[in-house]
């Protein structure tokens, strides 16, 4: 479900960066869960990488997984707010962030919006629709990754959070850090002229 904006306003297909959350924008770490704004840490360099692909011409929009909704130890209000204060600390710091979806569901639930189950993107692309040849998917999961393949994007890990539990065979092309993956990307916008 889309935790912002209210409302998306549909374009023509853009090239789309679609971003992993946590362990990506924010500290992550395996079994501690962020279930409260206070908690929400954002990477030195997070802002500044959101900030260069919208420069360099990508919409940017966040897809995480919130079973702590589903296990009890958040509410679906309290994952919004999460999601809100992302959104804001990003933008309070000249990053601006298109917009944030989220699955609240558990493994054992079996829904369609749990990465790497499509839902998300689906419901990000219904929104506004996606240059899907120039988009990319970034996380540090295999989940991400996984989701990219289903979608028919480019994924793309980073070594930041849990990237570790990916293997080394999705490590293969990866960067170190947002930033540095933000740098390396064409600046669509050179290109286009
Ligand atoms: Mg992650
Ligand atoms: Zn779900």
């Amino acid at each position: 479900m889309r935790a912002w904006p209210g409302k998306v306003r549909r374009g023509a297909p853009a090239p789309t960066a679609f971003l992993d959350r946590d362990g990506v924008l924010n500290r992550d770490r395996a079994g501690v869960y962020v279930t409260s704004p206070e908690q929400l840490r954002l990477y030195s360099g997070a802002a500044r990488a959101v900030a260069l692909l919208a420069a360099k011409g990508y919409r940017v929009v966040v897809l995480t997984n919130q079973s702590a909704v589903a296990r009890g130890y958040m509410t679906l209000a309290a994952a919004r707010r999460i999601n809100l204060r992302l959104v804001r600390e990003l933008r309070r710091a000249g990053a601006r962030v298109d917009a944030v979806y989220f699955c609240p569901h558990g493994p054992e639930d079996g829904c369609r919006c749990r990465k790497p189950e499509p839902g998300l993107i689906e419901e990000a692309l219904k929104d506004s629709p996606a240059d899907l040849a120039r988009s990319f998917m970034a996380g540090d999961k295999k989940s991400d990754l996984e989701l990219a393949r289903r979608a028919g994007l480019r994924g793309v890990l980073v070594r930041t959070g849990q990237w570790r539990s990916a293997g080394a065979a999705a490590a293969r092309g990866s960067y170190r850090d947002l930033l540095a993956l933000a740098r390396a990307l064409p600046d669509l916008k050179k290109e286009g002229r």
